[in-house]
């Protein structure tokens, strides 16, 4: 299949990665919109989060998040973001978080 994130896994495009294990791989978004901006992206290809079927992998993706964060020095706080789907703004159809930290971020939810 072509896609970019399987391309990133197999090593056949290059990334920055910062952290990996047999679940996932963890590297730097190309355009980042923060100070520390990584994706954390499961090995396996699923499209997003609408087919997770795995509790197991999705506990290995937050795990890796939150060591990632803790790597990254994010220990005023960060974020967690996984578009999913037209309306939510995935661009990349390949399932992955956003790692977003070091600096205020803007509130997304009205509060
Ligand atoms: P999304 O809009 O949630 O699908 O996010 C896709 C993200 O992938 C964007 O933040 C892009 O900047 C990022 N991205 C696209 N191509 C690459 C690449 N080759 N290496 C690292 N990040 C990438
Ligand atoms: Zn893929």
């Amino acid at each position: 299949m072509d896609c970019l994130f399987c391309s990133i896994v197999a090593g056949d495009l290059p990334s920055e990665r910062v952290l990996e294990d047999d679940h996932v791989i963890v590297f730097r978004d190309i355009q980042p919109q923060a100070p520390t901006h990584l994706l954390v992206v499961p090995r396996r290809h699923l499209a997003s989060m609408d087919e997770l079927d795995d509790p197991a992998l999705g506990g290995a993706i937050l795990a890796a998040a939150r060591r990632a964060a803790r790597d990254a020095g994010l220990t005023d706080g960060w974020r967690l973001i996984a578009n999913t789907g037209t309306d939510g703004g995935q661009e990349v159809p390949h399932l992955h978080f956003h790692v977003l930290g070091g600096r205020r971020l803007g509130r997304m939810l009205p509060g």
